[in-house]
């Protein structure tokens, strides 16, 4: 399905005829463009001018305009900006965003752990932008989030953002209420406090909903339920899309019950049915599985209990010095796991449980996807060890590991993530009129995804630069 448009060919033609050369146009000659729609066309050609795409197609469907800037990458792989779905701005990539998990006041006081991750936003930008992901959904953080849709939208060094701000929940995880400023969770036990909850969100502009719905003891299952459909009711009248945490194949058909529109994960405790297939198609949801975020919450608690500082899998550069520092800090808290927290047993018993869900999931993906439903590639980023940026290329090949195609992931971490954050009308795929966002691969990702590793460059809003000068190191 190639529906080329050549908006700049049809202008200077049909309208102005012979017009002088427009100099501000770009034209990428020569690679294989890999458009996000499934449609690839060998020595393509991708007109440019200023942040807009304004031809994507054959040399014959885009005429290049004289004095044009061309640059020829023959032999190189053109697709959309990747999409990263699930993502914290509120969260480091190490312990220190997430106290519930291990608390080590002392060493990283979350308060300002809080405040500096408000305060420098920039750095997971350039992560995501150094890695090839252009837009990325925040699914749940401390209220400022939210001011990071307008602030990124247009920035060259930031990517696009989607933030649903504060979760709504009935878990209580005092650890991640830093202050009345820089707080994760709203409430939801009461009628009352689930109306307010979602008053505030609207007020604050959030751009969806996030309920975090953790499996709910069985005595109050019921009540928790009739709470999430409430939930989902005010939502709707607030204009404001339902996504859920729901990593239990019940409480997942609960949230798509309620109207959810995004599950933020996978189902991993059992196999999905087909009526939990049929809730996400009546819904036209999105699935957004994350295969990696537990292995690597297991591989951070390891590290730390036998203090060994993780290795990182960082190719291109990406993760900032500061969160290097802090992944080597593994002394300093081992002291704080207690002595039944460090035994091998224990994290024998992590991994096995991680390598049993795993399995859950891959199965599951495979039965979402054969059912046609829209999958978005999602990291979790910003959980210890799921780097901003760099996890999105362990996330794509967990799930070619999984046994999706190669082509399919490309599409799932462009345009599908573009759905998710229903922003496909102005990017994820390439087509005339929509945003120039987009990268420039070494090797071919219908192939292998890996391939995304090959990154040489990355153009946001028009902007071309190669990928080192977006690397912290080089
Ligand atoms: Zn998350």
């Amino acid at each position: 399905m190639n529906r080329p448009l050549c908006l700049l060919a049809l202008g200077l033609l049909g309208v102005i005829g012979a017009a002088p050369a427009h100099a501000q146009t770009t034209a990428l000659i020569g690679a294989t463009v890999i458009d996000g729609t499934g449609a690839t066309t060998p020595r393509g050609v991708v007109l440019v001018e200023g942040d807009r795409l304004t031809c994507v197609g054959t040399a014959d469907e885009c005429h290049v305009p004289s004095g044009a800037n061309e640059i020829d990458l023959t032999g190189r792989f053109i697709t959309p900006g990747l999409v990263d779905a699930h993502v914290h701005f509120s969260q480091t990539g190490w312990v220190d965003g997430r106290p519930d998990g291990l608390l080590a006041p002392e060493i990283y006081p979350y308060i300002e752990t809080s405040e500096y991750n408000r305060d420098h936003p920039e750095r997971w930008h350039q992560s995501y932008l150094c890695s090839g992901i252009t837009a990325v959904f925040d699914v749940g953080g401390h209220p400022w989030t939210t001011g990071l849709s307008s602030s990124s939208e247009d920035d060259a060094n930031a990517a696009h953002v989607r933030a649903a701000g504060p979760l709504i929940t009935h878990a209580t995880r005092t650890a991640l209420m830093a202050n009345e400023d820089l707080y994760t969770f709203l409430p939801m036990d009461t009628r009352a406090e689930v109306s307010e909850s979602v008053r505030q969100l609207a007020a604050m502009g959030s751009g969806a909903v996030k309920v975090w719905y953790l499996r709910p003891p069985a005595d109050r299952r019921e009540e928790l339920d009739a709470r999430l459909m409430q939930v989902g009711e005010e939502a709707r009248s607030a204009g404001l899309d339902l996504i859920v945490h729901a990593t239990s194949l019940r409480e997942a058909k609960m949230a798509l019950r309620a109207g959810a529109k995004l599950l933020v994960h996978s189902v991993e405790d059992q196999p999905v049915d087909g009526e939990f297939l049929e809730l996400l198609q009546r819904n036209d949801a999105v699935y957004a599985p994350t295969l990696v975020v537990g292995g690597f919450w297991t591989r951070a608690r390891g590290s730390i209990a036998i203090n060994q500082p993780p290795e990182i899998d960082d190719p291109n550069g990406c993760v900032d010095p500061g969160t290097r520092a802090k992944l080597r800090q593994t002394a300093e808290l081992q002291a704080l796991v207690p002595e039944a927290g460090r035994s091998p047993e224990r994290f024998y018993a992590g991994l096995e449980r991680v390598g049993r869900a795993r399995s859950v999931m891959a199965d599951n993906i495979r039965r979402v996807h054969e059912a046609g439903v829209t999958i978005a590639t999602a990291t979790d980023a910003g959980n210890p060890l799921t780097l901003h940026g760099p996890s999105i290329y362990t996330e794509m090949e967990a799930m070619q590991a999984a046994g999706l195609e190669a082509s399919d992931i490309v599409i799932m971490s462009t345009r599908n993530g573009a759905i998710a954050m229903n922003r496909l009308d102005d990017f994820g795929t390439l087509e005339a009129g929509k945003l120039a966002d987009l990268i420039v691969l070494a090797e071919n990702p219908n192939d292998d995804v890996r391939a995304f590793r090959s990154l040489t460059h990355v153009m946001r809003a028009g902007l071309l630069r190669e990928q080192k000068e977006l690397a912290f190191r080089q």
